[in-house]
């Protein structure tokens, strides 16, 4: 969907469901890369299987954080405009 701010008119909206989405791969994906990445460890295909196997169990918390991210930055509001940083719906 394309929208623009009801301000400045800028077409960089960042809308509630995309920033939580994105929240959520951000954290899933540095739990895989902070698992993969301890040094004892084995190397290769085992640090890349140590980084999937630790996606699951960090479900939780990242969806925590995406909720925080969603209730702090958007305020209710369903879109934010990454230019001016206007909140709307
Ligand atoms: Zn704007």
């Amino acid at each position: 969907m394309n929208r623009q701010c009801l301000i400045c008119a800028s077409s960089a909206v960042l809308t509630r469901d995309a920033a939580k989405g994105l929240t959520l791969i951000v954290g899933l994906l540095h739990s895989a890369i902070k698992s993969a990445q301890r040094p004892d460890e084995g190397s290769g295909h085992a640090d890349f299987l140590s980084g999937m196997a630790s996606i699951a169990p960090a479900y939780p918390k990242a969806r925590k954080a995406a909720e925080d991210v969603v209730r702090f930055h958007f305020a209710g509001f369903n879109c934010l405009c990454l230019r001016c940083g206007a909140l709307f719906d």
